[in-house]
């Protein structure tokens, strides 16, 4: 079937025939024409699937008619990162070149002024994160009373980075009738009510999750220990016949970390991270996407929708924290049609987080062997604490688990040592002063340190308990992440001298 038939304009046919797409992706067969009729739709897809396409193309054709008022949007779309955000307004500058429609990008780190005027001209196209959509809202820079067409995207995101309750804020701003597009990977309680809430009669559309239908991508696991971990990525690049790779850690201190030390070993390696400003990891996302930087060290903000078409590999340098992280970042690579390699470096004490994935998708992450292999360690173990039975890997690594142990509780010096808490350093900020609103989320989640194994059902429970709207980021959530990376100092029976100071005395100094 090709793009004719789903009843978008010539230009649009226009503009994706010179993208060089042939025919629409399964979402797109679906989604293009229940939009176009005006419906609600409720997309059950991940970022790979063409799932951008299936929503700008139909609004950039709903759109083409009518005229933007000063700063009321006619639609918004609503994304989870800085970085799909920009990948959204791409998209419309993409198959839009033969239209008009104005569009404005709202999202930290970009300086106000610029989306003021933009807003003030009156847009057809709003691109926003909810923080910073909520901050313009504030300053009555925005009106989302004539919003026609809303669409939230990634809504599981949304959640995973407490953002629930600004977009519950958001939408009451908006007009009851309009059209709603509302998309998400998964569909755990809390998205569910808000789909419920938000949409009326929507016509469901899901598509099946690339990891576990798209065969393009090549997937092993290769069992270390910690400290092996970064001999073995160095050796995986030199042998696999890498083009460009995106390397990812669980914490940002050690994409840094990693990043130096690729560049120390003579690779051309840049980092991504939430902390970085945003014009640096834009210039960094460029150079990846232009090949002059062939390696790109990241954390998971930039996992969600990062959309460079010709990733070779992906490196999960740990196991990710939560599994539906390794759907999303191994889904770099293999895109568009093309077959994709990713590679997992586990340590035998990541057996836990190998086992979620593995059941996540539903298949046995085939292992690799490598000169320094080790057994995995079997996940009951981990979860009995004292009881250090374990199995053998899948591979049969020939190492005695005993030494794959030993190796995984040798982690190196530099992290046993305290550290200041990841984004303790931060000063980025609003020209009022006040930090980021939406840049938050991302620091804490990716501070949460690997202790930190709350699981998904528990992380849903707290954000859909009685107390869900007032809560979320800026409440009981983010006091949990940030204890948790504080350092802890034990002093047992034993408090020094210069601790026991008299309230009176602390009182006069
Ligand atoms: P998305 O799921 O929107 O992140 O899109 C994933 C990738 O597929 C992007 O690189 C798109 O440019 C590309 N893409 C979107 N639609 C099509 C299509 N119909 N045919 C081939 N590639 C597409």
């Amino acid at each position: 079937m090709s793009f004719e038939f789903l009843g978008l304009s010539e230009e649009l046919l226009r503009a994706v025939a010179d993208s060089g797409y042939t025919e629409p992706t399964p979402i797109q067969r679906q989604a293009i024409p229940t939009v176009l009729q005006g419906r609600d739709v409720l997309g059950i897809a991940q970022t790979g699937t063409g799932k951008t396409a299936s929503f700008t193309l139909p609004m950039i054709d709903i759109l083409a008619q009518g005229r933007a008022r000063a700063r009321m949007p006619r639609s918004l779309i609503l994304e989870p990162t800085r970085e799909l955000a920009v990948q959204v307004a791409e998209n419309f500058e993409k198959y839009g070149k033969y239209h008009k429609l104005s569009m404005a990008l709202l999202i930290g780190g970009m300086a106000f002024g610029e989306q003021d005027r933009a807003l003030d001209k009156g847009v057809d196209v709003l691109i926003a994160t909810p923080g910073r959509l909520i901050d313009q809202c504030e300053r009555s820079k925005v009106m989302l009373s004539g919003v026609e067409i809303l669409v939230i995207d990634e809504a599981d995101r949304m959640l995973d980075m407490g953002f629930i309750p600004d977009v519950e804020r958001i939408v009451s701003l908006m007009p009851p009738r309009r059209q709603t597009l509302f998309f998400s990977a998964t569909m755990p309680p809390v998205v569910k009510r808000l789909a419920d809430q938000f949409l009326r009669d929507p016509k469901a559309i899901e598509v099946a999750r690339p990891a576990t239908a798209n065969t393009s991508i090549a997937q092993s696991l290769v069992v270390v220990g910690e400290r092996a971990k970064r001999e073995t990525l160095r050796d995986l690049i030199r042998e696999l016949d890498v083009t460009n790779a995106i390397i990812f850690c669980n914490r940002k201190r050690d994409v840094k970390v990693l990043q130096e030390s690729l560049t120390r070993h003579g690779f051309k390696a840049g980092q991504l991270h939430g902390d970085m400003e945003q014009a640096e990891r834009l210039q960094v996302l460029e150079r990846f996407r232009a090949g002059d930087l062939p390696l790109l060290v990241a954390s998971d903000v930039a996992a969600r929708g990062l959309d460079v078409p010709g990733v070779s590999h992906v490196f999960n340098f740990d196991v990710p924290i939560h599994a539906d992280d390794y759907v999303h970042r191994i889904g770099r690579t293999g895109r568009a049609g093309r077959s994709g390699v990713a590679v997992t470096l586990a340590t035998p004490a990541e057996a836990e987080a190998v086992a979620a994935v593995e059941a996540l998708t539903g298949q046995p992450i085939p292992r690799r062997e490598v000169a320094q292999s080790v057994a995995l360690e079997a996940p009951e173990a981990g979860r009995r604490g004292g009881d250090r039975r374990r199995s053998r890997g899948k591979g049969g690594a020939d190492k005695s688990a005993d030494k794959a142990l030993e190796k995984a509780a040798e982690k190196p010096a530099r992290e046993k040592t305290a550290e200041k808490p990841a984004g303790a350093s931060e000063s980025r900020g609003r020209r009022d002063g006040r930090p980021e609103r939406e840049s938050r989320p991302e620091r804490e989640r990716e501070s949460r340190p690997e202790r930190e194994r709350d699981s998904r059902p528990a992380r849903e429970a707290r954000h859909s308990s009685a107390g869900d709207r007032g809560r979320g980021r800026r409440g009981d959530d983010r006091r949990d992440r940030d204890d948790a990376d504080e350092p802890v100092v034990g002093l047992g029976a034993h408090v020094p001298a210069f601790l026991l100071v008299s309230a009176r005395g602390k009182e006069a100094a």
